[in-house]
């Protein structure tokens, strides 16, 4: 029955982060905020950056930003998170300092939601270091391990295994191809 228990509790736990997973990183930071795909909702940009905080993305300009950054210079020198270029470890535990140009954030840095995560992200995320921990490591992981294995050859590929901690993030050529 413990054993059973345990599954229960796990499986939920499972759901909840996949959930906040998808609303706040997949559809949230990344395809709306970063590629602006979607139409515009205001209640969406709520719900999504609230998400995204229990994910582990309290500053979500500079996550844009490094995606951006990551889309226009991929696989190169200039890429915030090139295995190839940046090493394992550092695109492994989102470990970079390059400068975000404000022109490749213009658009979303005078939004005022972003404005608000923007600037509240770093109290907002305490609360839930303490309620949800495990939902901010496992997309902390979930990023790292989508940044390291999606170019590990030096070009996008294609890894199942990314959908497990990255919802829907598995395809990762074709996303660069900009299918998805
Ligand atoms: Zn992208
Ligand atoms: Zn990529």
């Amino acid at each position: 029955m413990e054993i059973l228990t345990a599954l229960y509790v796990l499986a939920t736990l499972g759901v909840i982060y996949y959930a906040l997973a998808t609303i706040g990183a997949t559809y949230g930071v990344h395809r709306y905020w970063a590629h602006r795909q979607g139409k515009r909702r205001v209640w969406f940009e709520w719900v999504s950056l609230t998400a995204a905080l229990f994910v582990g993305v309290y500053k979500p300009l500079g996550w844009i930003g490094i995606h951006r950054l990551h889309h226009k210079h991929a696989d190169t020198e200039l890429d915030p998170h090139s295995p190839k270029h940046q090493g394992a470890l550092n695109v492994l535990l989102s470990r970079w300092n390059k400068p975000i140009p404000l022109s490749i954030i213009r658009d979303v840095a005078k939004n005022k939601r972003i404005k608000f995560f923007q600037r509240h992200g770093k109290k907002l995320i305490l609360p839930i270091l303490i309620i949800s921990p495990f939902t901010i490591l496992l997309g902390y992981f979930g990023v790292g391990i989508l940044n390291y294995f999606g170019h590990l050859y030096g070009t996008p590929s294609n890894r199942w295994f990314i959908n497990i901690l990255a919802p829907f993030e598995g395809k990762h050529k074709e996303h660069h191809h900009g299918s998805l």
